[in-house]
């Protein structure tokens, strides 16, 4: 009995150098695929007396696994490509400019160092520096978690150099300042 979804019995034979028939590639390699609905009962057939054929779908199969391996291993690579690709243009990682700020910090606290008699008034202004660019400094981070591109970086950046040239201005001012009122005493 055949059936319009199944393979055509010319493409279900084919004659081998002895002039035997026997299953095509294409029924070893559907049968291989697990596709033994489109395959003739006949075919079957002839599977219970032919070794050959037999033989020949495991090897069609064991290729088959193969190919179907490298595909999992290609398709896997190519899924973990595209995520890393994802992650990297949806959730940019988020560069906080430590090294700018931290930079600023420690030269603001350095230059409000006048002298080893000022110690008292410089760290007193040290404080006052870090306690006045914290706002700032937390402003920035929040600005580069929310934007997250490299515009909002660079202000960043830019701010963390100005307030390091503010820290500098504000302490040298300062220890000016402390000198001459020792210079005028
Ligand atoms: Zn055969």
């Amino acid at each position: 009995m055949s059936d319009d979804n199944q393979l055509p019995p010319e493409l279900v034979w084919e004659k081998n150098g002895d002039g035997e028939e026997h299953l095509s590639e294409i029924v070893l390699a559907t049968i291989a695929d697990g596709q033994v609905s489109i395959v003739p009962e006949v075919a079957f057939t002839h599977l219970q007396w032919c070794e050959g054929c037999v033989r020949a779908i495991g090897e069609s199969a064991m290729l088959s696994a193969r190919v179907d391996s490298c595909l999992n291993e290609w398709a896997a690579e190519a899924v973990q490509h595209e995520r890393a690709k994802a992650r990297v243009s949806l959730a940019p990682p988020l560069p906080v400019p430590w090294f700018a700020v931290a930079a600023a910090l420690a030269a603001a606290a350095l230059a409000a160092i006048p002298s080893l008699e000022g110690a008292p008034l410089w760290f007193h202004e040290s404080c006052r520096v870090v306690i006045h660019a914290l706002p700032a400094l937390v402003h920035g981070v929040v600005t580069i978690a929310h934007g997250g591109a490299s515009a909002p970086l660079a202000v960043s950046y830019a701010s963390a150099a100005l307030l390091m040239v503010m820290g500098i201005g504000i302490a040298m001012r300062n220890s000016a300042n402390v000198r001459m009122e020792a210079q005028g005493r």
